[in-house]
């Protein structure tokens, strides 16, 4: 129940551009149902767009943080000097021109499920129908030790939320001397995009090869293989085989301290190494929102698999990466695809109708070795009650010569523009 305070303290959903303008004031409802989406990346505003598709009468009120969106993918392009940040920024606008949705740019502190309320950081409340959250990814800060969050601020980059952090890793590597090392340490599994960091490394290691041709790239792995292993091996022997030199965990990958301010690590097998650059990647787990909403079973939030809508909250959905959204990699071609699916269920839900009982899904991951050879891996996905299960799929072939690479490096550009317009336009 909501005390005199409390309800004047109340946004009624639906009116979103003009609470921002006057927080705290009492709102009129807008006629119809009102969905809230959190999170405005690759699964926010697929979903905030698909639902207000679906039914025009739905209001749709996206509250994302952040003015602008980097997007992840393409980021390492930025950090291997093919492209710039701005290439990867990307504005609400068209979804609120194109589309009508209510933007806000405002923090959410919780979703209050019992009371069907978005809670923002300055304690206004949002009342929902539906809410779906999409909070992406926060970072385990202890999964190597001497490691911290402050570290990771302007010293250790992850570069793994993308934006200022992606520039940062940029920078420290432009100030490099030639002749120098640079460290990666990519997370356990589960994490955001499982090959990320391997075409991070390869874009690393042809700017080094370019531009300071006596530095070189030492991966310590806390993994023994990979995403697309035998590919990108394949492709780090024939392009970077004095440059990147990959330690699985077994052989000397596994790290057992690092101590930040001087960048030094000390791995499990005794070996002391001193670098100038360290991309640490730390193991993940669903945004800080999701938890705080009491959304997660473990480190990510348990959904059904056919709707997407939490197993623990009625009415509310998570989707993207936050999602326990097996086995689907997690991937912004996922996270699109599954956004797709859960404003078709969530609208039929909201309106009383019987949801789909035929679910399918898609995900291609694409990773460039250099700017003109890519691979990639391709899968088909069908909803089921246990699971979203894989039915198809496979990899870019070993044996593509240098016209097919470089081909398919063009479609995964030619994926960017597409992806990115049909989230944001
Ligand atoms: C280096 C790298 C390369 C990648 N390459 C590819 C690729 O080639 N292909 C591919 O498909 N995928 C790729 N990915 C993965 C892809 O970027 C992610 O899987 C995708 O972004 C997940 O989408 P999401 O919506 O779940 O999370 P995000 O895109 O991270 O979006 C989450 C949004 O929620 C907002 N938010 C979080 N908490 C709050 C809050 N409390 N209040 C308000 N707003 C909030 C954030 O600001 C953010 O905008 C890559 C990732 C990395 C790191």
């Amino acid at each position: 129940m909501l005390n005199r305070r409390s309800f004047t303290k109340v946004a009624v959903a639906g009116a979103a551009l003009s609470m921002a303008a006057c927080a705290g004031g009492k709102m009129a409802k807008k006629d119809g149902k009102t969905v809230i989406v959190i999170g405005g990346g690759s699964a926010g505003a697929t979903a905030a767009k698909y639902i207000k598709k679906a039914d025009k009468s739905i209001n749709v009120i996206l509250i994302e943080k952040n003015k602008t969106y980097h997007t992840c993918f393409f980021s390492n392009n930025v950090i291997g000097g093919i492209s710039d940040l701005e290439s990867i920024e990307h504005s609400y606008d068209g979804l609120m021109k194109n589309h009508g949705i209510d933007v806000m740019h405002k923090m959410v502190s919780k979703v209050d499920a019992a009371n069907k309320m978005v809670v923002l950081s300055n304690g206004d409340k949002l009342a929902y129908d539906k809410v779906v959250v999409a909070p992406g990814i926060d970072f385990k800060w202890d999964s190597i030790p001497g490691h911290s969050e402050a570290a990771s601020k302007n010293d250790i980059p992850h570069a793994y939320i993308a934006g200022n952090q992606t520039q940062i890793l940029r920078d420290q590597l432009v100030n490099m001397k030639n002749g120098g090392t640079v460290v990666m340490i990519p997370p356990t599994n589960p994490f955001r995009c499982p090959p990320g960091p391997y075409e991070r490394a390869s874009l690393i290691a042809h700017y080094l090869k370019k531009h300071k041709p006596k530095s070189k790239l030492i991966i310590l792995d806390q993994k023994e293989k990979f995403s697309k292993f035998g590919l990108f091996k394949q492709g780090w022997k024939r392009e970077y085989k004095n440059v990147i030199d990959w330690r699985a965990k077994s052989k000397g990958g596994q790290v057992k301290h690092i101590d930040t301010a001087t960048k030094t690590i000390k791995t499990a097998n005794g070996k002391t190494i001193k670098a100038d650059v360290i991309n640490l990647i730390p193991a993940q787990k669903a945004g800080k929102l999701a938890f705080d909403s009491g959304l997660t079973k473990g480190d990510w939030c348990p959904i059904n698999f056919m709707t997407f809508e939490s197993t623990l909250h009625k009415d509310v959905y998570v989707v993207g990466d936050a999602a326990i959204a097996k086995k689907m990699p997690k991937s912004g071609f996922s996270a699109n695809s599954q956004a797709k699916i859960l404003a078709i269920q969530l609208v039929k839900s909201l309106n009383g109708k019987k949801t789909m009982a035929n679910t399918r899904f898609g995900n291609t991951c694409y990773s460039f070795i250099n700017p003109d050879y890519a691979i990639s891996v391709t899968a088909a996905y069908k909803g089921t009650d246990k699971q979203i299960a894989k039915t198809s799929g496979g990899l870019s072939p070993m044996g593509a010569n240098a016209t097919e690479r470089k081909a398919l490096a063009g479609t995964a550009r030619e994926w960017y523009k597409g992806i990115t317009s049909d989230m944001f336009m």
